[in-house]
């Protein structure tokens, strides 16, 4: 089992702020807001074929970009072209130190580009950067805290999500790299123009470019070939559980048996608030573990458990809190919620509450803006986490009641799901944390504050079962993975 890790007070970032009432920083962010955003395609050493397709604004509809949607052709060439990265540590923790002071220096563009292709609210597009930086300049320490001794593994194939298109991107990249990996990039369909912003700045800070290639394109063709070549030495992939088990056959087929897949993966997460809570404090972190972000992260709250004694007041102060949430237009400084990714995500998050509606289950829903892709905050009554069909990736929290002596049966029930990404407890009760922590199979639990944003170096990140591989991402263990493993002395 991967390491639980608790974690009772919110985490600090290590990277350069960015104040949001600043009018310098504003006056900054706001001329981003207008640029036109590069076009994003493959980054590779030979000239790329493809189809040229739309890059959609998901608060407007908009087309922000084109993007390069490669070939199979385009990919295999990356492949044979790629190398790993062969110059000393203290060089290559310099390099990814450099990229991320560009990153910063580049701050106006990466927002306008992570608010405008992925509708990020602006609050979120700061974390995102702070997190990315932080990834590249941790890693750069891990890897120079190990020395020259480690070998590493090959050619790496990075596939990222949507979801955190620049954070996630960067640190997968940031530790195949920091080790002296080549790496070949595949970012979500949704998000390629800020993958193709990064690897340019990567390029600039001095990565060697055939140890550092984008294919950007379909999962299904360029995604494939890129997890089903026995050059690559090593695959990490975050995204959905399905997908995960299905690039694990496809290295088992063509890889390597050593070639490891390094797996961040879905979650349906929990969240047991009982009769010692501080309501006004737990509604807090649930609006924010649920909804910020519009639910897209997969530490996101999905199911929430209220002891029956308290649950009609303390519903009644979650509905309340929920009416307060502005949603809209990312730009916004006072937006709380932002647009959902797609229009098929969109629709699908959509059909999903009212089939619930139609069964009865709707306990609250709030109102959304009806032009953009925004999917209302919504509450389902269900009767515990068995009740959930699947890990629905919007602004959904399902609620349940528990009475107090079936404690160890809601426990029960969340691990029979078999994710085991993030739970959240609110409890003045402290052996209730203890006994909690012991029966719980989750990576990361959260004690009396929201179960969102991890903090690398701190709070590393990542779960078990259906949820991932490990090891965890922004923590001391991650780059073992990405190296081969020290060969045993010879005996005698
Ligand atoms: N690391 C993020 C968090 O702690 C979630 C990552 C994800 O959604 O993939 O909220």
């Amino acid at each position: 089992r991967a390491p639980r890790d608790l974690f009772a007070t919110e985490g600090r970032t290590n990277s350069k702020g960015f104040d949001l009432s600043d009018e310098a920083t504003l006056a900054e962010i706001d001329a981003a807001r207008n640029v036109p955003l590069p076009e994003a395609g493959p980054i590779t050493l030979r000239p790329a074929t493809g189809t040229t397709c739309d890059v959609v604004n998901p608060a407007t509809g908009e087309v922000v970009s084109t993007v390069l949607e490669a070939d199979e052709a385009t990919a295999l060439c990356a492949i044979e072209d790629a190398t790993t990265w062969d110059a000393p540590v203290s060089e290559r923790a310099q390099v990814l130190r450099r990229a991320a002071d560009l990153y910063e220096a580049n701050a106006g563009l990466i927002f306008a580009t992570l608010a405008r292709e992925a509708g990020k609210t602006l609050a979120d597009c700061v974390g995102e950067l702070r997190e990315a930086v932080d990834f590249l300049r941790y890693y750069a320490g891990q890897a120079e805290m190990r020395g020259d001794r480690m070998d590493a593994r090959g050619i790496f194939t990075a596939i990222s999500p949507w979801n955190f298109p620049l954070a996630i991107f960067s640190g997968q990249i940031g530790a195949a790299l920091a080790v002296g990996n080549g790496v070949i990039a595949k970012p979500a369909e949704a998000t390629p123009v800020i993958a193709s912003i990064a690897v340019s700045l990567l390029h600039e800070a001095g990565v060697p470019k055939a140890a550092l290639q984008l294919i950007t394109g379909l999962g299904s063709t360029v995604g494939r070939t890129l997890t089903s070549d026995a050059r690559v030495g090593g695959v990490v992939f975050t995204g959905s559980t399905a997908t995960a088990q299905s690039i694990r056959r496809a290295m088992a087929t063509h890889m390597d048996p050593g070639a490891p897949l390094i797996a961040e993966t879905g979650g349906l997460n929990a969240m047991l608030v009982d009769s010692t809570a501080l309501p006004e404090q737990a509604v807090r972190d649930i609006v924010a573990s649920a909804f910020q972000s519009a639910g897209q992260r997969c530490s996101a709250l999905r199911c929430l458990y209220v002891q029956e004694d308290i649950a009609p007041h303390f519903i009644d102060m979650l509905k309340g809190a929920m009416d307060e949430l502005c949603i809209g237009n990312p730009w916004a400084l006072t937006t709380d919620v932002g647009p959902v990714i797609n229009q098929a995500a969109y629709d699908s998050i959509n059909a999903y509450i009212a089939a619930n509606e139609a069964k009865g289950a709707l306990l609250h829903r709030v109102d959304a803006p009806t032009s953009g892709l925004f999917v209302a905050p919504t509450l389902l009554k269900v009767s515990g986490i068995a009740d959930l069909e699947r890990e629905i990736f919007g602004p959904v929290l399902h609620v349940a009641t528990f009475k107090a002596h079936e404690l160890n049966k809601v426990i029960a029930d969340v691990n029979a799901r078999g994710f085991g990404l993030t739970f959240g407890l609110h409890t003045r009760i402290d052996t209730r944390v203890q006994e909690i922590a012991d029966g719980i199979h989750v990576g990361n639990l959260y004690v009396n504050r929201n179960q969102i944003g991890a903090i690398v170096g701190s709070q590393p990140f990542g779960g078990e079962g259906l949820s991932g591989t490990g090891p965890k991402a922004g923590g001391p263990s991650y780059l073992t993975r990405f190296i081969k493993p020290q060969a045993a002395p010879e005996a005698g």
